[in-house]
């Protein structure tokens, strides 16, 4: 695997879960993940990248394992202070968390780009793989449901997914250029991996950036889809209630169709193996395998599986 260069595309949680493992069979500096910003939100007038921030706190080591995002023992003074001082406190940020936050939207103000913030923010966490966002430009995930349209962060933490989908609408989508290095990555890859990310918010609002989709269809590099779907529902999260209410059945398969267009191989669970024959019938190949991560072997066995599409 000397000189693979494997270009990922990322959500939050379950694709920085994934990245841990790649990054034990992988050099750190042939690793670049191109991560969703579709949930950014701005709160207290910082701008919040909470997919960014999971995947470089992960790879960093600091990540709060147990919750899967946030800095690992964190407090909450600042937010319980914002609390008392009348503010919306719906959103959990940690004091160290703040820190970064501050810290991007500083940097963003002094008219620096979102991708060479992260790259400053990476440089000084210690990192050598290199993140980027999926565009520069705003583009806001808006959930519509039957309280109306809302920001997903509204619809998934302030009111933790109770409301009924009516379906889903990226803000900005017109608009929004690749993030410069983002398009190159995928064409000058020697291997793509879709990590196990939310189809429709994650790796949905990724390939709605203009010029993505393309890229994948281009490149000469081999694509590998992970299912982010294990036995017909989530491990997490709401991708089954959004798939729902855009009317899709809730599968692997269905998973496997949105990536039809460009993706080789999928690997999917093997408790969902009967779906196997459908997803081959799309003329993509369908690898079994067990993708539940819960322990770095688990990580790293399914990222030998994935390298091994490749
Ligand atoms: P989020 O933005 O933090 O929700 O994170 P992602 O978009 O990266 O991922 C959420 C998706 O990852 C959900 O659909 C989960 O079902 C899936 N997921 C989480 N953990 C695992 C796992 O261990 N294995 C697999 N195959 N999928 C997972």
């Amino acid at each position: 695997m000397a000189d693979l260069k494997v270009t990922c595309l990322a959500g939050g949680v379950g694709a920085a879960r994934f990245l841990q493992g790649l990054v034990r069979v992988v050099s750190r500096e042939d690793v670049t993940v191109v991560v969703n910003t579709g949930d950014d939100i701005e709160l207290y007038g910082l701008h919040v990248s909470p997919d960014l921030d999971i995947v470089s706190y992960t790879l960093a080591g600091i990540v709060d394992e147990e919750k899967g995002w946030g800095v690992k023992d964190d407090t909450f003074s600042c937010l319980g202070m914002l609390k008392n001082l009348g503010c919306e406190s719906w959103f959990n940020l940690g004091d160290k968390d703040l820190a970064t936050h501050i810290y991007r939207t500083h940097l963003l103000e002094e008219g620096f780009s979102l991708s060479e913030v992260t790259a400053k923010i990476c440089r000084s966490l210690g990192l050598e793989e290199t993140i980027l966002p999926m565009t520069n430009d705003r583009f806001e995930t808006r959930i519509l449901t039957d309280k109306g349209e809302m920001h997903f962060q509204e619809y998934m933490v302030k009111r933790g997914m109770r409301d009924r989908v009516l379906g889903v609408r990226f803000e900005g989508v017109e608009q929004a250029k690749p993030a410069p290095e983002a398009l190159n990555a995928i064409l000058e890859a020697s291997g793509i991996i879709v990590c196990p990310s939310n189809p429709i918010v994650s790796i949905g609002t990724i390939l709605s950036v203009r010029g993505i989709r393309e890229a994948l269809k281009k490149t000469r590099a081999k694509i590998v889809a992970i299912s982010p779907i294990i036995a017909g529902t989530v491990v997490k999260g709401p991708a089954e209630k959004l798939m729902k209410g855009l009317g899709m059945e809730v599968s692997a398969f269905s998973v496997a169709d949105l990536y039809k267009d460009f993706l080789d191989v999928f690997i999917l669970d093997t408790a969902d193996k009967k779906q196997k024959p459908r997803v081959e019938a799309l003329g993509i190949k369908a690898i079994v395998v067990d993708t539940l991560m819960k322990t770095m072997e688990d990580k790293i066995r399914l990222a030998k599986v994935a390298l091994s599409c490749l």
